[in-house]
C-alpha cells in the first residue's frame, strides 16, 4: 500500500488551519478504509513564516494526531512556490506519493480519491483542473485567461486552469528536485518532467475563511516570473523589431529620396531622417543580438536536467 503525503503550504492561515486539518484527515480516513492508501499516510503542513498563530495550531494538531499530522516550519516567509517545493521535497522521503493543495480548501478535497485512482492506473502526475470559474470575480477570470494565452504565445506549456492542486508520484518529485533553478514556476515545470499524466476536474469554491494571500501584486509577479523563467521569446522580439525597423528604413529611404529629387524638402532633412531610422534599427538589432547571448547564458545557468529516462528495457 502506498503512503500518501498531502502537502499544504500555509501563510497566516490560523482561521482555516483546523478546518483544513479536519477535512483532510477525513479524506485520509476514508481512503485508508477503502484500502487505497497506507495506514500511516499523513498531512504535511508547511508554515511559510506566518506572523499569526498558524505554527502553534500545527503543533497542536500534531500533538492530537501524531501520525496523521506533521509539520515543517520554514525560518521565514519565502512565498507559496518555495514553501510548496520545501514541502514536496521533505515529503518525498517519507512517502510514496504526494498531493499538494492550498490550505483554504478552495480546491475540492473529494477529488483526491480520483487522483489516487489515476495514480494507481499508472499516472505519475495528476493535475487538478478547474472545470468552472464561477466563484472567481470577472476580473480574476479575465486576467487568468489572458495570462494563459500570453504564456502559450510565449511558448510555455501550461495546463489550462490548473493551479497547484496536483498529485505527484515519488519519482516525479524526485525528478522535480533535479530542477535546481531559483526562479520557480511550478506549473510550468511539471510538463517538463514528462511521464504519464492525467487530469481530474472540479469546481473551485470560495475560501473557507480568511482572505487571499495573493493580492494583485503577487499575482502579477507570479505571471511575470512564469514568462521570464521559461521563455526567451521577449528577447527574440527585440531582434525582430530591429529587423522590421531596418526594413522600414529602406522604405523611408525611398520616400526621402523621392522627396529630395522632387525638391520640396528642407536642406539636411533627408540625411537626418535616414540616420535616425537606420541608427534606431541597428541599435535594436544589436541589443537583440546581445540579448540572444544573455538568453543562452540564462538557460545554461538553470542547470536543468537535459532529459529524464523513464524506463530502460533489457537491463
Ligand atoms: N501561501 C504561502 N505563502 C505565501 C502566500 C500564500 O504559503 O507567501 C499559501 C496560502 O497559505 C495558501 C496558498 O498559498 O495555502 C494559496 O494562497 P491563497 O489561497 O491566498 O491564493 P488564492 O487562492 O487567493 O490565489
Ligand atoms: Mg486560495
Amino acid at each position: 500500500m502506498d503512503r500518501l503525503a498531502i502537502v499544504v503550504p500555509c501563510y497566516n492561515e490560523e482561521e482555516v488551519l483546523k478546518i483544513a486539518s479536519k477535512a483532510l484527515r477525513d479524506v485520509l480516513d476514508d481512503l485508508i478504509k477503502k484500502e487505497k492508501i497506507a495506514q500511516d499516510s499523513f498531512i504535511l503542513f508547511v508554515n511559510d513564516g506566518s506572523k499569526d498563530r498558524t505554527w502553534e495550531l500545527i503543533e497542536e494538531e500534531h500533538a492530537a494526531y501524531p501520525v496523521q499530522v506533521k509539520g515543517v516550519k520554514l525560518a521565514g516567509n519565502v512565498g507559496h512556490q518555495f514553501a510548496l517545493t520545501a514541502g514536496l521535497i521533505t515529503a518525498k522521503d517519507m512517502s510514496d506519493v504526494t498531493v499538494s493543495i492550498d490550505a483554504d480548501l478552495q480546491d475540492d478535497v473529494n477529488v483526491i480519491e480520483e487522483m489516487i485512482d489515476k495514480y494507481h492506473a499508472g499516472n505519475d502526475i495528476v493535475y487538478g483542473v478547474r472545470s468552472d470559474r464561477g466563484t472567481d470575480t470577472f476580473f480574476k477570470r479575465a486576467t487568468a485567461q489572458g495570462f494563459y494565452k500570453v504564456m502559450n504565445a510565449m511558448g510555455v506549456k501550461t495546463v489550462y486552469n490548473h493551479a497547484d492542486f496536483r498529485l505527484m508520484s515519488k519519482r516525479a518529485v524526485e525528478q522535480f528536485s533535479q530542477y535546481t533553478e531559483t526562479n520557480l514556476y511550478l506549473r510550468g515545470m511539471m510538463p517538463l518532467i514528462g511521464y504519464q499524466t492525467d487530469s481530474v476536474y472540479y469546481v473551485r469554491k470560495e475560501r473557507v475563511a480568511g482572505e487571499s494571500k495573493y493580492p494583485l501584486k503577487k499575482m502579477l509577479s507570479l505571471a511575470f516570473n512564469g514568462i521570464t523563467s521559461f521563455s526567451i521569446k521577449p528577447i527574440s522580439l527585440i531582434t525582430t523589431l530591429g529587423v522590421i525597423i531596418i526594413v522600414g528604413c529602406i522604405a523611408a529611404a525611398v520616400y526621402a529620396l523621392i522627396s529630395y529629387f522632387t525638391g520640396n524638402v528642407v536642406q539636411g532633412w533627408t540625411s537626418l531622417i535616414l540616420s535616425i531610422w537606420f541608427i534606431g534599427g541597428v541599435q535594436l538589432l544589436a541589443i537583440g543580438l546581445v540579448g540572444q547571448y544573455i538568453g543562452k547564458i540564462y538557460v545554461e545557468v538553470k542547470h536543468r536536467p537535459r532529459y529524464n529516462i523513464e524506463k530502460v528495457l533489457g537491463e
